[in-house]
């Protein structure tokens, strides 16, 4: 089967998201020639696929072990010897700029998103694409994420469920609600063990329920607490 082209995959976006595609900006470089095999593009009146993809989105508080299971995933589609590309967005550099690096050591090499917008882009030939910490990302993200499926990709995103205030990610609940399966984590609540499906933030020692959303942090600044024990 012929290569499917920029132009393709371009079409595929207008035809099927064309409120990302007003935005979106795919280079022509001969590393995005080839996206898959298993998609046909604009001109064709249905969107066939022999393979089409499949999506997980792995939900949690900090410290439930999301970037664990998602390098989990990643690293056995590499023993599977499948090509594999990992998002994370630039924002998030807590312990390495261009790696996701769990809490338990495990690590991979990632591309750093500015945007959702710059994922398309950038995918190349690879068949399993990882997204870390995708609740930095725009609410629009999902779109990118429901044209990867198409494109016949195994998607992983791992993103947390609320933030410090018990509000929900609204761009990782929009991910999750287009996946075909969500793999929800608890952690373990440092006040008394119980499951933790909250991230209290902490400065010294005193509980914060107020302030920025996003404030990059470790434990001296986030604790996982379950329902109990968390302080809104
Ligand atoms: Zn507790």
């Amino acid at each position: 089967m012929m290569p499917i082209s920029v132009q393709s995959v371009l079409g595929l976006v207008m035809k099927r998201q064309p409120e990302l595609g007003r935005e979106v900006d795919i280079p022509t470089t001969p590393r995005t020639e080839v996206y898959s095999q298993n998609c046909i593009g604009y001109s064709q009146a249905r969107i066939p696929m022999t393979n089409p993809g499949a999506v997980t989105v792995i939900l949690g508080s900090m410290y439930s072990g999301k970037s664990t299971a998602l390098l989990y995933h990643l690293k056995r589609a590499m023993i599977a010897k499948k090509e594999v590309v990992l998002f994370k967005p630039r924002i998030d550099d807590r312990y390495s700029k261009d790696e996701v690096v769990s809490h338990d050591g495990e690590s991979l090499p990632a591309i750093l998103l500015d945007s959702h917008k710059d994922i398309l882009g950038q995918i190349g030939t690879a068949e399993v694409i990882g997204l870390d910490e995708v609740q930095f990302l725009d609410v629009e993200v999902w779109r990118v994420v429901d044209i990867l499926s198409l494109l016949g990709k195994t998607v992983f995103i791992a993103g947390l469920s609320t933030d410090f205030m018990g509000q929900p990610f609204e761009t990782s609940a929009r991910v999750a609600m287009i996946s075909d399966k969500i793999e929800k984590l608890t952690a373990v609540c440092v006040k008394c063990g119980e499951d933790a499906v909250w991230t209290q933030m902490v400065s010294d020692g005193v509980e914060v329920t107020d302030g920025d959303r996003v404030q990059v942090g470790g434990l001296e600044l986030y604790e996982p607490r379950c329902r109990r024990c968390f302080v809104k």
